[in-house]
């Protein structure tokens, strides 16, 4: 039993926090050696000053005197996008948490990679664009891809009964002919049970409180489009290598089972816990290990129901737009996910309805001619295509 050396991007984050408090938890096993963070310099000083990691990077440079000055210590100081990408290649590190908002982890979770170091993946963004390209390299590299986002980290988890079982060297578990479908469970969202005619007057007030889950702006609106449990979807795809058809929502309220694995004979394996993030993460930091922590157990008595629902496609589009940019491929997961990102930020900035976040991306998605197969610098044309498209969208409306 090792500590390892994580570095972790997004540090500031609902996430990054989470990652800290693990860190706390479990010294003996999990040690910070780089935080990054895109402005918020106070924090990430902060931060900083209390963890002590070797290095710290802020991808806005203006902010340099304000992180300098808050600074207790002489960590190196990584700058700009750049910096982004050289502490994710910290000599020190050994994995890399990747958990920023948006597309901004892609090249530094590439560039991870390239320099052998393990991934933790809370960015789902990098899978949703390019989880051929990742999935690829890592294989070629030998690193592991560990998920944190919470639905895969528990198909993970599922997974990982058969992992003795078929291979011996504690590689990481991928489902084979044994699995039959992948299950994510969905709490629904605040607007699980609201009639669809009362969809436009949805506020962004109404729209951030999520029922079950504490997590960032961006997130907390996908969670009530059900556009993150799509990205998920897709995100599972590549993760795991299922086939779309393969991998299923299920409406779960009470977010205590994680998500399933269903096996051929019909068993299904179930990961719970209460929904803290603090799991995943110190799962994806030591596997293929278990070890105790200060984390509350579930009380079934307090549990009481578990309830299970077919989401409301018609009523929630975002789950059958996702399954046709994940069947599809090529360059039309980047573009769903760009378009969503636009059409949020306008929801959140009070610009737009909430019904109008999928016709947005309805739209620029069928006006994509997908790019099949494609490079790294073709997805990334392609998410900045669907940007420009869906701002232009929303202009003409
Ligand atoms: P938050 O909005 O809480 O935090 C985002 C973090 O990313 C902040 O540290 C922010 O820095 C940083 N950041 C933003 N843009 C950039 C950039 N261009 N370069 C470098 N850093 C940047 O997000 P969450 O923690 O909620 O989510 C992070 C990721 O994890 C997302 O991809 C989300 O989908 C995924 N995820 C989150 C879950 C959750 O429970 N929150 C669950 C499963 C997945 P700053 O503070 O300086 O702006
Ligand atoms: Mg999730």
């Amino acid at each position: 039993m090792r500590r390892k050396r994580v570095v972790v991007l997004g540090a500031t984050g609902s996430i990054g926090e989470s990652a800290l408090k693990v860190a706390h938890d479990i010294p003996e096993r999990m040690e910070i050696v780089g935080l990054a963070a895109n402005s918020n310099a106070k924090k990430l000083a902060a931060q900083a000053n209390a963890v002590r990691p070797k290095a710290v990077c802020l991808v806005d440079e203006s902010k340099i005197a304000e992180l300098r000055g808050a600074l207790e210590y002489e960590p190196r100081i990584f700058l700009g996008e750049q910096g982004l990408i050289d502490i994710a290649c910290l000599d020190e590190a050994e994995m890399v948490l990747v958990a920023v908002v948006g597309t901004g982890g892609l090249r530094p979770a590439l560039a991870a990679i390239e320099a052998g170091k393990d991934l933790a993946v809370a960015s789902k963004e990098i899978l949703v664009m390019a989880g051929e390209i990742v999935m690829r390299e890592a294989g070629g590299k030998g690193v592991q891809i560990l998920p944190v986002d919470s639905e895969h980290n528990a198909i993970f988890q599922c997974l990982d009964s058969q992992r003795e079982r078929l291979t011996p060297n504690a590689q990481r578990p991928t489902p084979n002919a044994e699995v039959r479908r992948l299950i994510l469970t969905a709490s629904g969202g605040p607007f699980r049970n609201t009639p669809n005619e009362q969809f436009e007057s949805i506020t962004v007030e109404q729209a951030l409180k999520h029922p079950t889950w504490n997590m960032g702006p961006k997130i907390t609106i996908d969670s009530a489009t059900l556009f993150n449990k799509g990205l998920e979807m897709i995100e599972a795809h590549w993760l795991f290598g299922v086939e779309m058809k393969r991998v299923e929502v299920v409406i779960h309220p009470q977010s205590i089972v994680h998500s399933m694995v269903e096996f051929t004979d019909g068993s299904v394996l179930a990961q719970l816990s209460h929904s803290d993030m603090c799991f995943p993460i110190q799962y994806a930091v030591t596997w293929p290990e278990r070890v105790p922590n200060s984390l509350p157990p579930l009380d079934f008595g307090k549990v009481r129901q578990l309830e299970f629902a077919t989401p409301r496609y018609e009523d929630f589009p975002a789950l059958n737009l996702a399954r046709r940019a994940g069947d599809e491929g090529g360059t039309l997961p980047a573009v769903l996910n760009a378009s969503n990102e636009i059409a949020v930020a306008a929801f959140l900035a009070g610009e737009i309805s909430f019904p109008q976040i999928w016709r947005t991306v309805e739209e620029v998605m069928n006006r994509h001619g997908s790019v099949a197969k494609p490079t790294l610098d073709a997805i990334l044309r392609a998410d900045q295509w669907a940007r420009q498209g869906a701002a232009n969208a929303l202009q003409t409306h």
